[in-house]
């Protein structure tokens, strides 16, 4: 048996032995995310035991080295653990910001005490970290920020404002960009800093939307001192971090299907949407248009996956994407928003329904995934941004 095929064998023995029953197959409990952090709670206890037997095991994140929290996997196995965990119905119970956007440039940028501290954090889902870019005056302009951090000693003291920071009010820890010098061309005088958002002089006000809820707040740091030592890389080299993390961020944003189509993994497919509300006894759409916007949609959805899949197949492993994840972001979330009004226009008026104490959880979610889903051309990026990414940086065009 080759090295694989045993790997193969061992990781069947353990995954069938070790996941919970409630864990596996069409009815499990699994929430669509597990984010970790210190408030997480576990509506099931199978999900608990299922996330605690996985990081024991270093498969929250298989193919980080061992210190860090991982199991030091190669891609190979990686792959090959994945297509057991979707044999059995299962999937690594933990995602977060800190395992998709902030690790990897830990990785890369960050001191070997700053990996030892935050990596297996991660890891473990002990820590759930935000990220603090954006400000009310620079969004799209990033590199214009003004939230300030002041060397004083071995520590910054930091004022300013940041928006739209997802989930920061549920989070422990943000990573944040910060001004370090003023005198300077933009883009020169901005460093990469971590911030335990515990620390005296943090507060969050959530914001509201149009879709309800929101994961949005606005993070307030007042005279808020922070050791040197949570400065990741050099003081005002913060941009080209920045930057990569972006990268990262975009990757993961075309990874998922989520954003944009307000699409959960158990949502029912465009297809079997149509198949239900519109067709003939005999199956059939009646109406061409529509049936020809449906098929155009299914493949270019198909298209998508086997394209994205092909680049990240062939992207160097722990060297993300580069300017092409921007290619792919403006494409999945237009497409994903196209997907959307498909949807709405298949299903009716119900996609309109707002509330109401008869009308079913899943009506509700449509129209405020909908609504939602508006902010996937925008969010990471504005498909304008994308388009300059794009413009520049892959068909090498003047500015
Ligand atoms: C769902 C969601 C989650 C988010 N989460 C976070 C988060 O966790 N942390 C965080 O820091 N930020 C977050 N953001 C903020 C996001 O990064 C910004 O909204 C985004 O970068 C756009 O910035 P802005 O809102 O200031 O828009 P603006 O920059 O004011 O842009 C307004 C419009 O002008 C266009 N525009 C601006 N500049 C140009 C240009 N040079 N060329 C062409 N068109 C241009 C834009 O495309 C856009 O249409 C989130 C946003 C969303 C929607």
């Amino acid at each position: 048996m080759s090295d694989i095929e045993t790997f193969r064998s061992e990781a069947r023995d353990w995954l069938e032995a070790n996941c919970p029953a409630g864990a596996r197959g069409p009815d499990s409990v699994l929430p669509d995310v597990v984010w970790g952090g210190r408030r997480q709670t576990f509506a099931h206890d199978d999900v608990k035991i299922w996330l605690e037997r996985l990081i024991e095991r270093g498969w929250t994140v298989p193919r980080w080295p061992t210190q860090y929290g991982g199991a030091g996997l190669t891609e190979e196995q990686d792959k090959v653990l994945r297509e057991e965990m979707r044999a059995i119905g299962t999937r690594s119970p933990l995602f977060s910001f800190g395992m998709a956007m902030l690790a990897p440039v830990l990785m890369e940028y960050a001191t070997e005490e700053q990996k030892l501290e935050h990596l297996p954090k991660i890891a473990r889902g002990e820590i759930r970290w935000c990220q603090g870019y954006s400000e009310p005056g620079a969004g799209s302009d990033l590199a214009g920020l003004q939230c300030r951090a002041v060397r004083e000693g071995d520590h910054y003291t930091i004022n300013g404002q940041k928006i739209w920071t997802s989930d920061a009010d549920v989070s422990d820890w943000i990573f944040a960009l910060v001004r370090t010098d003023t005198e300077v061309p933009k883009h020169d005088g901005i460093s990469f800093v971590l911030v335990d958002m515990e620390t005296e002089g943090v507060s969050v006000s959530p914001i509201e939307l149009i879709s309800g809820a929101s994961p949005f707040c606005e993070t307030f740091f007042d005279n808020v001192r922070v050791p040197i030592g949570n400065r990741v890389g050099e003081e005002n080299k913060g941009w080209t971090i920045a930057k990569r993390l972006l990268q990262y961020e975009r990757s993961m944003l075309a990874e998922s299907t989520g954003v944009g189509s307000g699409a959960s993994t158990r949502r029912q497919s465009l297809l079997e949407v149509a198949r239900e509300s519109l067709a003939t006894p005999e199956g059939q759409l009646p109406d061409a248009g529509l049936r020809d916007e449906l098929v155009q949609y299914e493949m270019d959805r198909l298209c998508y996956g086997a394209t994205y899949q092909r680049s990240t197949d062939a992207a160097k492993a722990g060297q993300g994407m580069g300017p092409e994840s921007s290619m792919f972001k403006l494409y999945l979330s237009e497409m994903n928003q196209r997907g959307s009004d498909l949807r709405q226009r298949l299903v009716g008026h119900v996609s309109l329904v707002w509330d109401g104490e008869d009308v079913p959880a899943e009506e509700r979610e449509m129209t405020r995934g909908w609504l939602y889903g508006k902010a996937g051309t925008i969010l990471g990026g504005t498909s304008e941004i994308q388009m300059n990414i794009i413009a520049k940086r892959v068909l090498g065009l003047p500015d």
